[in-house]
């Protein structure tokens, strides 16, 4: 072909390329109809169909929330059809995907109805008096149409005023929505409703707080709070990609909880529990930690968080970053939005110490490993797991404290955290935009340490060796206590139920465990007595290490006599304070970087 004919054929490719990628068409719709009944209906309509076979996959899991949670299990009523409604034939192909012969017709419908009666931040919930919507659990996607950009309508039940999304509206029509993939979308939750709805301004960006539910909260002290984390958490990263954000708040009777999203993030609350300084702290604790995980996991992400696979597992070994340095700048925020006082922020500290080391789990699994089996042991607990995991959170904010402080004294002050953290932001999301992965972690760190941190990270971080608090805390002129606690312990977590004393869980360093008693024995009597809860734990201070007690119990309904050798307790008492010692010049610059922010 000649040059003529080569730029000819170009030309007519790439028109017909463009047309066939511009033509199809993406619209979402979903109506509540009888929302008493806990359903939604949903229809997926496609236009400029070209394919001979459509297949329609529903996630099975929600990002941010690591646990295959089967959300097709609540589909039901599937319907396919042309544009004309002639119906076409589908069938599923697996338990989360449904294929629809199209035998090519231009538009194609795909419609659903999805129970939805499960009230927590990474499900949706419909009833009379409100639909929350998590897009995973409700939408499907077309597979190939992932990139296309989509639009939602939203058919309000007839009582339902009021819409909260972080979603863009099409023409200033809030029940009409956009997105430009199926990512944005489904991490755009959806509160519809009656919510009350406070607007507020903070880094330069709108902000709303959606309310449902009634609670002993303050309007006026609440957005101006909240405004104060805002602030206090963009000044960490020196900008808020954000160009508006939303809180959906759930104010309930019990349960709690929170998730991340790219520009909003659900809270439940507990609705009175807004006027006590604990609960208030609670609240802004969880404010700060969402809302600090607009810039660390929704941006700055570890491999493999992004492109997410729905139908699968998605494992990554630095959850102990994207949640457990999240809690630790839970407290950073709290102190540098004032809210706490330095006792309170060292205290925080001393508290993720202390549950890490009192935790048999953390000498089998390290951080690493926590983070990676999060989807069949963090989020599948069972009456082992705290004497065989630990958690990635309260674990991992412990180690950003620690490497907080190995970055401060590395750079003699100049540096802290916060600029490993903005530094990460900076190269892997706004200069490569994509995510980031282990070494590369690592080598930021040492960055600006000016240390090499390999023997640390695979002691610590892959490896399960205890840290010498003492040294990291004397960085800043602060001394590390531990003491073991006195007394015995039978190491037993006990229930009374329908009357019966039953063990619930059993320390595997404690007398009961060491002795042979299994959980779901029901202890009917110890030494001739009758036992409750309180009881046995009055008996047991009459005692001293090594004194043998004399269980009767019941297994599996078989009355039989364990002898039971007492211990002394397995936990420690951990303390931060200041250092005997008056500190020096680097200590203090150290302590106030730390603190001081
Ligand atoms: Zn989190």
């Amino acid at each position: 072909m000649n040059f003529k004919k080569i730029t000819q054929t170009l030309f007519f490719c790439f028109f017909f390329f463009s047309l066939s990628i511009f033509a199809q068409k993406l619209s979402y719709t979903v109506g509540f109809e009888a929302p008493h009944t806990h359903y939604c209906e949903v229809e997926v309509r496609v236009t400029g169909n070209n394919k001979d076979f459509l297949d329609f996959k529903l996630p099975v899991w929600a990002p941010g929330s690591y646990l295959v949670r089967e959300f097709a299990k609540n589909v039901e009523q599937e319907q396919a059809t042309d544009g004309d409604g002639k119906a076409l034939k589908f069938g599923k192909t697996s338990k989360s995907v449904w294929r629809v012969q199209t035998k090519g017709v231009k538009e194609v419908v795909f419609r659903y109805k999805v129970y939805a009666y499960e009230h927590s931040v990474r499900t949706s919930f419909i009833d009379a008096s409100h639909g929350y919507l998590n897009g995973t659990s409700v939408f499907t996607y077309v597979e190939g149409l992932q990139n296309q950009p989509l639009t939602l309508t939203v058919k309000p039940h007839k009582d339902w005023k009021k819409i909260s999304t972080g979603m863009s509206s099409i023409n200033n029509d809030p029940f009409q929505l956009e997105a430009p993939n199926y990512d944005v979308f489904v991490d755009s939750p959806l509160e519809i409703g009656n919510q009350k709805i406070y607007d507020f301004k903070a880094a330069g960006i709108p902000h709303k707080i959606s309310m449902y539910g009634e609670g002993n909260y303050n309007e006026q002290t609440l957005t101006s709070d909240v405004a104060k984390i805002v602030e206090a958490s963009t000044s960490i990263f020196g900008e808020n990609p954000c160009k508006d954000y939303t809180f959906i708040v759930h104010n309930v009777h019990q349960g709690g909880g929170g998730l991340e999203h790219l520009n909003s993030t659900s809270l439940i609350r507990q609705r009175w529990g807004y006027n006590t300084k604990g609960g208030y702290l609670g609240w802004l604790g969880l404010v700060a930690h969402e809302y600090f995980h607009l810039w660390n996991v929704k941006r700055l992400r570890p491999e493999p968080l992004g492109p997410f696979d729905y139908q699968n597992e998605n494992y990554t070994r630095q959850l102990w970053i994207s949640e457990g340095f999240t809690s630790y700048y839970t407290h950073k925020i709290l102190r540098k939005a004032g809210f706490n006082e330095d006792s309170e922020f060292i205290q925080n500290v001393q508290d993720d110490i202390s549950y890490h080391e009192n935790s048999q789990g953390s000498r089998v699994q390290s951080v690493a490993e926590s983070s990676f089996d999060a989807w069949i042991k963090g989020y599948r607990p069972n009456e082992n797991s705290s004497n065989s995991t630990i958690s990635y959170y309260g674990s991992g904010s412990r180690m950003g404290a620690i490497l907080d402080l190995i970055v401060i004294n590395g750079s003699d002050a100049q540096y802290s955290l916060d600029d490993v953290m903005k530094e990460m932001y900076l190269e892997y999301y706004k200069k490569q935009n994509r995510p980031f992965t282990e070494v590369e972690f690592r080598k930021m760190v040492e960055k600006f340490a000016k240390t090499d941190l390999t023997e640390f990270f695979d002691k610590h971080i892959y490896g399960t060796a205890k840290l010498d608090y003492g040294k990291y805390l004397g960085y800043a002129g602060l001394s590390f206590n531990e003491f073991p606690n006195r007394g015995t312990a039978l190491g037993a977590s006990l229930s009374e139920e329908g009357g019966k004393l039953m063990i619930k869980a059993l320390n595997k360093a404690e007398a009961g465990y060491l002795s042979g008693l299994n959980v779901n024995d029901e202890i009917i009597g110890v030494d001739g007595f009758r036992m409750s809860n309180s009881l046995l734990r009055s008996y047991l201070e009459t005692k001293r290490p090594n004194d043998k007690i004399s269980v009767l119990l019941s297994r599996d309904f078989k009355i039989q006599t364990l002898e039971v050798a007492l211990t002394v307790p397995s936990s420690y008492t951990y303390s931060i304070s200041q250092g005997a010692l008056r500190p020096n010049e680097k200590q203090e610059k150290v302590y106030r970087k730390w603190t001081g922010m």
